[in-house]
C-alpha cells in the first residue's frame, strides 16, 4: 500500500471496528471503501475477513469497475456498487455497507426510511429511500436504481437495500461509519415507535 495512503486505511480499519462494536456489522459480511484521491481508483476491503478482524493490510486497490491493481486478497463481490457511487457523486470519498439488522428488518417495508428524530433531520439531507434490489449483491442491471436516487440528490447520505442492509456515504470512512450508526439509530427508532403506537401507550 502507498505510504499516502495508509492514513486513509487506518481509518478504514477504524471504521470497520467501530461498525463492529455497534452492531452494525455481524459474522463476516459488509464491507467499506475510500477513493484514492485525485485518481479513479479506490481502496476496498478484501473479502472474507470480519469487520472485527479489520487491519491495514486487509484492504485492495481497484478500479471503479472492481478490477485489483494493488494488493493482496480479493477485492469485495460489491466493490461494484462502490465504484458506481463515486462516479456519480464526486464529493463522497468513502462508503460504509453493512447488514444492519433493523435496517434490513425496515426495508421489508419497502418505503422510504423517514428522518423521525430531530438529529436524524439536522445530519441527514433527506429520507433515504429504500431500493427494492431482488439480489444479493447491486449487479450493473440494478444500477438504475442507484442512478436514479443519486441523480436526484447527489449528496443523498444513503439508501437502504431490501433483504439485504444499509449503505452510508461521507467524506471520509468515520464520518460515512457515524451516518451508518444514524441509519440504524433511525430504522430501530421507527420500528420501537411503531411497536409502542400499537401497544397504546
Ligand atoms: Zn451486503
Amino acid at each position: 500500500m502507498e505510504e499516502r495512503l495508509i492514513p486513509i486505511c487506518e481509518q478504514l480499519v477504524e471504521a470497520c471496528k467501530r461498525a463492529y462494536a455497534r452492531g452494525i456489522q455481524m459474522n463476516s459480511g459488509g464491507n467499506v471503501s475510500a477513493r484514492v484521491p485525485g485518481e479513479e481508483l479506490m481502496i476496498v476491503k478484501a473479502s472474507g475477513s470480519s469487520f472485527a478482524d479489520s487491519t491495514v493490510d486487509g484492504f485492495v486497490i481497484t478500479d471503479f469497475d472492481g478490477n485489483k491493481v494493488a494488493g493482496e486478497g480479493k477485492p469485495t463481490r460489491e466493490a461494484l456498487l462502490h465504484g458506481l457511487i463515486y462516479r456519480l457523486c464526486p464529493n463522497v470519498n468513502a462508503v460504509v455497507h453493512t447488514h444492519a439488522p433493523y435496517s434490513i428488518a425496515y426495508s421489508a417495508a419497502k418505503k422510504p426510511l423517514v428522518r423521525v428524530t430531530w438529529h436524524s433531520q439536522l445530519k441527514m439531507n433527506a429520507d433515504l429511500p429504500t431500493l427494492d434490489v431482488p439480489a444479493p449483491m447491486v449487479r450493473p442491471e440494478y444500477f438504475y436504481m442507484v442512478e436514479e436516487v443519486l441523480k436526484e440528490n447527489p449528496e443523498l447520505p444513503g439508501f437502504l437495500l431490501v433483504d439485504h442492509g444499509l449503505v452510508a456515504m461521507g467524506k471520509d470512512p468515520i464520518n460515512a461509519e457515524h451516518t451508518a450508526e444514524l441509519i440504524e439509530e433511525t430504522a430501530m427508532v421507527t420500528i420501537l415507535r411503531a411497536a409502542v403506537t400499537k401497544m397504546g401507550l
